[in-house]
C-alpha cells in the first residue's frame, strides 16, 4: 500500500487560525458543514441513479451516520454518497482556493471593514465555511472514501491541517465517505449524543436523508466496530418487570434524529410554529425569526405545494438586485434548482421558500425553465397569493403588516415601479405618512381616499429628503389652510415611485339618484384619481380652480405697481438662479417658495436625475431652476416691498432676498452647502442690530 505526501496549496494554517479565532463561539457549525457535504454527495447519487443504475452499491440506502467514541475521542461522519477518487481528494480537499473556506474568509475580511461588525450566525449561514472548519476542533482528520465509479480504489486522506496531507490506498467496504475527527481535548464535549442531536436539530433538521447517531464501544472504529447498545431506559419497577424484552428490542431499531418528511408534504394542521421556524432556518441559512409564513397548495390544472417565508429583516445581499434569489424548486423530492428566479419577480427577492411540483421535468434547465408554461402558471398563482395574503394581513393584523412594511416596503415600491402587471394590486399595499398623520402612524391609499374632501379631485403629495423638512415645507401652507391632506414621501425610491404613479383606481360609490349609463348596469364603476405634486407653480395648475379663472385674471390686473416693481427687482437680484418671480395665493404663513413650472420635469424627476448623476456617477449636479413665488400678504414681503418703494438702494434688500431664496432652496433639499449661508446671515444680523441701535439713539 503506497503512501504519498502532498503540500497544501496555500498557507492553510494561517487561514485556519483566523477561522477558529473568529468562530470560536460557533465552533459547532463544523458538523453542519460536514453534514452538508454528505448531503451534497448523496444528492449526486440520487441524480446519477435517475439515469444510470450500473454504479457501485446502487441499492444502498442513502443515509448519514454519526459515530462517536468517547474513549478514543473520535467523531465520524459517514455518508453513502458519490465518494471521491484520488484526484478529487487531491484537488477538492487539498486546494483551499475557491473552496467554501476561502470564500468565507474573504467575506470575513470584507465585513471587518464595516466598523468591527461581529460575526453572527447570519453571516456564517450565508457563506458556507466548508470542510476546513473541522480543524477548529480536531488535531487530526482522516477522510476515507470510495467513489461510486466501479473501477476506482478506496483512499485515505490524512492531515493535521498544518500544511501537508497524506494519501494512501485502503480497503473500504461500501461506497461513500467517512470523515474521522480526532478531537482536541477541549472539544471533547462533542462526544455526547445529546449534544450531537441538538446541533443536528439546530442546523440540519430538514436535510432530505435520515441521520443516525451511534456510540462506539471502546477501541472500535465505525469500519470494524461494534455499536454500544443504548442504555436501558430507567423504567419503573413494574414496567421493567413486564416489558423488558420488548423494550430492549425496540431500542436497537435506530431512529433518525432529524425530520425526514419534507415539511411541504405534511398536513398543514400537523405543522407547528417550531417546525416552520426550523425549516425556515434550514432553507434560508438565516437564524432569525421569520415575520410571516404562507403555506400554499394548489390542486387544479397545475399542481404544486409551496411554503414562503418573509424574514425578519432584509439581509445585505437582498438589497443588491443582482443577488441570488428565488424559490428552491423540487420535483419528486429532488432539488432541481436552489434559486429558481423564474418563480417570483425580482421585487419579491426578500422572500425565502420552496416549491415542489410533480409537473416539472427533472431535467429542466435554467434556459428551459424561463419558457416552461407550467412554471409561468405557478409563478402567477404564487405571486397573486402572496399579494392577497399581504392584503389580508393589512386588514386583520395591521401590526404585523406594518412590521413587514417597515422592513420590506421598499421592495413593494420597487414592484409598483417594475412589475407592470401587478402594479394596480400593489398600490393598495402602499403605506405612507401625510401632513395629517401623527408620529409613526402610516396610512394607505384607501384610507387617504376615504378622508378626501368632497370637492377634492386629486391625491396630493410632496416628495422630499426627510420628514422634518417636509413637514415645514412652504408648499403645505395652502393645503393645511384648506384642511387638505398631503402625502409626504421621504425616501429616494419615492422619486422613482412617483415618476411611475399617475393615478389610483377606486370603486365609485354610486351617489343617490345617480343615473346609470347604458351598458353600465351591474358593472362596478371605477374612478381614476390622479396624483398631483403640490410643489408646482400656482397658475400652471390649470385644472385647479377652473371656475374662477376669470377672477384670477382680474387678480393679475390688480397687482399693484409697487409689487410689480419689486418682482422685477427680485428677478434682477436672483438673475439666472430662477425662471421668474411672481406672486402667489398658495402661500400661507410663509413669505416665499420655489415652485416647479408645470410643463418642466417634476421634482421627482429632478431628484431621480440627481441620484443618477451625483450619487451613482459622482458628477456635479446643477441646482434646478424654479419659479420664485412670493406671498404679498406676508409681513416680511410687505416690509420688503415698502423698503424698496422708499429706497431702491437700501443695502438690506439684496442680502435678504438672497437669504429668502436660499432658505427656499434649503427646504427643497436643493442647497448643496448650507454653511455657505453663514456669512450672509451674520451680515443681516449686524445690519439689523446697528439699525436697531440707531433708532434708539
Ligand atoms: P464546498 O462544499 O463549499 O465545495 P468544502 O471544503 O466543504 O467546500 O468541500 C470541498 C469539496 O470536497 C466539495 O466540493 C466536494 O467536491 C468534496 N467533498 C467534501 N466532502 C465530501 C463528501 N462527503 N463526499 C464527496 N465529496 C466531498
Amino acid at each position: 500500500m503506497s503512501e504519498q505526501e502532498y503540500e497544501f496549496q496555500a498557507e492553510i494554517r494561517k487561514l485556519l487560525n483566523i477561522l477558529s479565532k473568529s468562530l470560536y463561539q460557533h465552533k459547532e457549525i463544523f458538523l453542519r458543514e460536514l453534514i452538508s457535504n454528505a448531503v451534497d454527495a448523496s444528492k449526486k447519487i440520487d441524480f446519477i441513479l435517475l439515469t444510470d443504475r450500473d454504479i457501485r452499491d446502487a441499492d444502498e440506502e442513502l443515509r448519514i451516520e454519526i459515530y462517536f467514541n468517547p474513549e478514543e475521542k473520535t467523531l465520524t461522519i459517514r455518508d453513502y454518497g458519490v465518494g471521491m477518487t484520488k484526484n478529487e481528494l487531491i484537488n477538492d480537499l487539498g486546494t483551499i482556493a475557491g473552496s467554501g473556506t476561502e470564500k468565507f474568509l474573504k467575506k470575513l475580511e470584507e465585513s471587518k471593514d464595516e466598523e468591527g461588525k461581529k460575526i453572527d450566525l447570519d453571516i456564517i449561514g450565508q457563506f458556507g465555511i466548508g470542510f476546513y472548519s473541522v480543524f477548529m476542533v480536531t488535531k487530526e482528520a482522516k477522510v476515507r472514501t470510495k467513489s461510486y465509479a466501479n473501477d476506482e480504489d478506496a483512499y485515505e486522506w490524512t492531515s493535521d491541517g498544518t500544511g501537508k496531507f497524506k494519501i494512501q490506498t485502503i480497503e473500504k467496504q461500501k461506497r461513500g465517505t467517512d470523515i474521522i475527527l480526532y478531537l482536541n481535548d477541549e472539544d471533547e464535549d462533542f462526544l455526547n449524543e445529546f449534544r450531537i442531536e441538538n446541533i443536528v436539530k439546530k442546523y440540519s433538521n430538514f436535510v432530505p436523508y435520515p441521520i443516525y447517531v451511534y456510540e462506539l464501544e471502546e477501541g472500535d472504529s465505525p469500519e470494524t466496530g461494534k455499536i454500544k447498545p443504548k442504555p436501558e431506559p430507567e423504567d419503573t419497577e413494574e414496567e421493567a418487570a413486564e416489558g423488558e424484552e420488548e423494550s430492549l428490542k425496540e431500542e436497537r431499531v435506530p431512529e433518525p434524529i432529524n425530520e425526514t418528511t419534507p415539511l411541504w408534504k405534511k398536513n398543514k394542521n400537523d405543522i407547528t410554529e417550531e417546525d416552520y421556524k426550523d425549516f425556515y432556518h434550514y432553507i434560508s441559512n438565516r437564524y432569525d425569526d421569520y415575520l410571516d409564513v404562507i403555506n400554499y397548495k394548489v390542486d387544479g390544472r397545475v399542481r404544486f405545494r409551496s411554503i414562503l417565508f418573509i424574514p425578519s429583516s432584509p439581509s445585505q445581499d437582498m438589497l443588491q438586485p443582482e443577488t441570488d434569489y428565488g424559490l428552491s424548486l423540487y420535483s419528486r423530492s429532488v432539488l432541481i434548482m436552489k434559486y429558481a428566479k423564474d418563480l417570483i419577480p425580482q421585487w419579491m427577492r426578500f422572500v425565502k421558500g420552496i416549491l415542489e411540483s410533480e409537473d416539472i421535468p427533472l431535467n429542466i434547465s435554467r434556459e428551459t425553465i424561463q419558457t416552461n408554461r407550467e412554471i409561468m402558471k405557478m409563478s402567477n398563482l404564487i405571486v397573486k397569493k402572496f399579494i392577497r395574503e399581504l392584503n389580508i394581513l393589512a386588514e386583520n393584523d395591521s401590526e404585523k403588516f406594518m412590521e413587514i412594511w417597515e422592513n420590506f416596503g421598499q421592495f413593494i415600491k420597487e414592484g409598483i415601479v417594475t412589475d407592470i402587471a401587478r402594479k394596480e394590486k400593489l398600490k393598495k399595499l402602499l403605506r405612507f405618512r401625510t401632513s395629517k398623520t401623527k408620529d409613526d402612524e402610516l396610512i394607505g391609499l384607501d384610507e387617504y381616499v376615504e378622508r378626501m374632501k368632497d370637492n377634492q379631485e386629486k391625491i396630493f403629495y410632496l416628495v422630499g429628503e426627510d420628514l422634518e423638512t417636509l413637514k415645514m415645507s412652504p408648499h403645505l401652507g395652502y393645503y393645511e389652510e384648506n384642511d387638505l391632506e398631503v402625502i409626504l414621501f421621504d425616501e429616494t425610491i419615492d422619486n422613482f415611485l412617483m415618476m411611475n404613479l399617475n393615478h389610483y383606481e377606486v370603486e365609485e360609490k354610486p351617489s343617490e339618484g345617480e343615473e346609470i349609463e347604458e351598458g353600465e348596469e351591474g358593472k362596478k364603476k371605477t374612478k381614476f384619481i390622479r396624483f398631483s405634486p403640490i410643489d408646482v407653480a400656482e397658475t400652471e395648475e390649470k385644472e385647479e380652480g377652473k371656475e374662477d379663472k376669470e377672477k384670477e385674471e382680474e387678480k393679475k390686473e390688480e397687482i399693484p405697481e409697487k409689487v410689480k416693481n419689486f418682482l422685477e427687482y427680485i428677478e434682477k437680484v436672483l438673475e439666472d438662479k430662477i425662471i421668474k418671480a411672481k406672486t402667489s395665493q398658495r402661500l400661507y404663513g410663509n413669505p416665499c417658495r420655489l415652485a416647479n413650472p408645470a410643463e418642466g420635469p417634476s421634482s421627482s424627476q429632478q431628484r431621480a436625475m440627481r441620484y443618477w448623476t451625483q450619487t451613482l456617477a459622482g458628477q456635479e449636479f446643477n441646482i434646478p431652476k424654479k419659479i420664485f413665488e412670493i406671498n404679498p400678504n406676508h409681513p416680511t414681503i410687505k416690509s420688503l416691498i415698502q423698503l424698496y418703494e422708499q429706497d431702491a438702494e437700501n443695502k438690506v434688500l439684496k442680502p435678504i432676498i438672497l437669504q429668502l431664496f436660499e432658505n427656499s432652496l434649503l427646504s427643497e433639499g436643493d442647497l448643496p452647502n448650507p454653511s455657505s449661508m453663514v456669512p450672509r446671515i451674520n451680515q443681516i444680523i449686524e445690519m439689523l442690530l446697528t439699525e436697531g441701535s440707531n433708532t434708539e439713539e
